[in-house]
């Protein structure tokens, strides 16, 4: 049976250390599907589209990984690709404490489900994407927090 994980988030915007759990975790799995979780009654600061564009861009050249939106919940999202895993990372503890509760909470909604974590790499644990919003926002420099192969003058705070 084909090992299907899929790897959920706002990625709002991907950054580095979203590209690098993906990355290590390829090795492991048939296809990884990067889930983007959107909730129309919530304003994102890239629009979803975008988001899209910029994840496909970055595993263009890796067929093993796709990209797809999702309004609802991560369960009813693995059902309907026959996902048998959830990738997430962690950085820190309390990234820990919210990711077990999550993941305890699926595993009851959906017991063939197992959530696999990936411990950050040490030069991402401080990434995180409302940062790198706050530095675009401002009119800062954040390429060293995005994936090398995006083009950095589409992160502007008007895109
Ligand atoms: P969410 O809104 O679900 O937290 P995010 O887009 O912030 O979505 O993150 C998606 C996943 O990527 C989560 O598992 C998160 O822990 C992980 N992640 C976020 N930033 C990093 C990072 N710098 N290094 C490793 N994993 C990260």
């Amino acid at each position: 049976m084909e090992r299907i994980a899929i790897f959920p988030g706002s990625f709002d915007p991907f950054t580095v250390g979203h590209e690098s759990i993906v990355n290590r975790a390829i090795p492991l799995f048939d296809k990884i599907i990067i889930m983007i979780g959107y909730n129309s009654n919530k304003q994102s600061f890239f629009p979803l589209e975008k988001r899209a564009k910029w994840i496909n861009e970055v595993f263009k050249n890796e067929p093993r990984v796709e990209v797809e939106t999702h309004e609802g919940l991560t369960v009813d999202f693995c059902k309907q690709v026959n996902a048998g895993y959830i990738l997430r990372g962690l950085r820190t503890s309390a990234d820990f404490e919210y990711e077990r509760a999550i993941a305890q909470i699926n595993k009851k909604m959906l017991p063939q489900i197992e959530s696999v974590f990936l411990l950050t790499m040490p030069e991402h644990t401080p990434i995180n994407s409302s940062i790198v919003r706050d530095i675009i926002r401002h009119g800062g420099d954040a390429s060293m927090f995005l994936p090398a192969s995006l083009n950095m003058s589409e992160f502007k705070p008007d895109k």
